[in-house]
């Protein structure tokens, strides 16, 4: 057997030959009651002013500033009120010298009215109140128009929506919301060490991890995935599934096999797939050996299967590889710099993602290992809401370093209320 000779390459390189590929899905509609987490399909343009009219943004009354010209406290002018209205109402009226109208939040401005006084800025009167003081005109007033035009672009094509985009979307109208869809994902566990989670142990063998949890981390993007069988290391029923999984997937993700072994079968599988590989070594620890690949229009995620490795794998190139497909304006990880809490002094040429806690402590935000941190490490990915990046080279790193962190969660990222 040849071993085949790799070429580690930059982890942003690696990122970038994911996010360079141009597989894309389609368009779709979603309910705007399901559109949360999806990309947007189209700009989103404003088909009116916001407001649409101009309203008070208080209770009180609406009045003809010039009316109210050379008030003061020895002076009060008194004004006469002619009609009543609440949000969403409109009254017929139109104001003429010292009138009027009693207006509640939200309600449009009556004919003539250009400002508002608020309640508490009057004295009650038989036929109405006094005032004080001069109002200019559209003091106290909402303008049509003072948030966005007919014809701005309220969202961008590519942006996520959240819950403010979602409000946009509802303002203007969308009950069906034009998205890009979301990928369909296949998960292959690859191992003949593994067991189901409800199997029972047995000698030399291990519960499958990987697949529950890369099910988890596309739960989280709203993605749903289906799970296959576990797959023995065996090169023709392996490579059986993954052609099942191609056609019926967007992206195949499996774990494990990836390496050198006798028993890795994966690097076969893509050959066996004339498969074009983006790249099978990176300059990272853990999960060197991922490998990512595209074959027939699938995306190919060929993770690591030590726990560790698997989970970084998916945080640096599946999940921005998802968004790009999504046809998301962003799609890299979200970075931060943070205080290094622990001594790292043994140099090492590939960077180093380590599971980790980051917190802001109220000044400052400070990062240290969330546990336990070998490739094979489990528990430690649980306690964790971020990776802290070693860069690779000569030297250490110390405690009070500022190095940078990829943020997973925003979990725990405070542990105290400081506002
Ligand atoms: P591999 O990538 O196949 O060389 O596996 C590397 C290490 O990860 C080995 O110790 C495997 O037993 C372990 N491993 C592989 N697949 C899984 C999995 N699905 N869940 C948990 N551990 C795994
Ligand atoms: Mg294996």
């Amino acid at each position: 057997m040849t071993l085949e000779k790799r070429q580690p390459i930059p982890v942003s390189e690696a990122i970038q030959r994911c996010t360079n590929q141009a597989l894309r899905l389609s368009q779709t509609t979603v309910d705007l009651y399901e559109a949360e987490g999806f990309i947007l399909a189209e700009d989103i343009v404003a088909t009116y002013d916001i407001p649409r009219f101009n309203k008070s943004p208080y209770d009180g009354f609406a009045i003809r500033s010039q009316d109210s010209e050379g008030a003061s406290g020895a002076q009060r002018l008194a004004f006469k009120v002619i009609d009543h209205i609440g949000a969403g109402a409109v009254s017929s009226e139109v104001l003429s010298e010292r009138e009027a109208v009693r207006i509640m939040t939200g309600a449009e401005l009556p004919k003539g009215a250009d400002a508002v006084v608020m309640l508490e800025q009057t004295v009650q009167t038989d036929e109405g109140f006094t005032l004080r003081k001069a109002f200019s005109q559209y003091e106290n007033v909402s303008l049509k128009g003072e948030e966005t035009k007919t014809e701005d672009v309220v969202l961008k094509k590519g942006q996520r929506l959240n819950a403010g985009a979602i409000a946009v979307l509802a303002t203007f109208g969308y009950r069906n919301v034009p998205v890009f869809q979301k990928p369909s994902v296949g998960v292959i566990a690859t191992g003949s060490e593994l067991l189901d989670v409800e199997d029972p142990l047995e000698p030399g063998k291990i519960r499958n991890s990987n697949g529950p949890m890369i099910h988890a981390l596309l739960k989280k993007e709203g993605i749903d995935s289906e799970i296959y069988k576990i797959q023995q290391d065996d090169f023709e029923s392996s490579l059986a599934v993954v052609r099942t999984a191609m056609e019926q997937h967007d992206i195949v993700i499996t774990t494990g096999g990836v390496s050198v072994g006798d028993f890795d079968y994966l690097p076969d599988i893509y050959r066996a797939l004339d498969a074009k590989v983006l790249f099978n070594k990176v300059a990272m620890r853990p999960g060197s050996v991922t490998t990512v690949a595209v074959s027939e229009q699938t995306f190919l995620f060929g993770l690591s299967g030590n726990p560790s490795a698997c989970y970084t794998g998916f945080e640096l190139f599946v999940k921005p590889s998802i968004y790009r497909m999504m046809g998301a304006l962003r799609y890299y990880p979200a970075l931060v710099r943070a205080i290094l809490m622990e001594d790292f002094k043994k140099a090492n040429p590939f960077t180093r993602f380590v599971r980790a806690i980051a917190t802001f402590d109220g000044r400052a935000t400070t990062v240290k290992p969330s546990g336990f941190n070998k490739s094979g490490a489990v528990v430690a990915i649980a306690h964790s809401n971020a990776m802290m990046i070693l860069p690779g080279g000569t030297r250490g790193y110390s405690m009070g370093h500022q190095v940078d962190v990829l943020l997973t969660e925003t979990e725990y990222y405070q542990q105290d209320l400081y506002l």
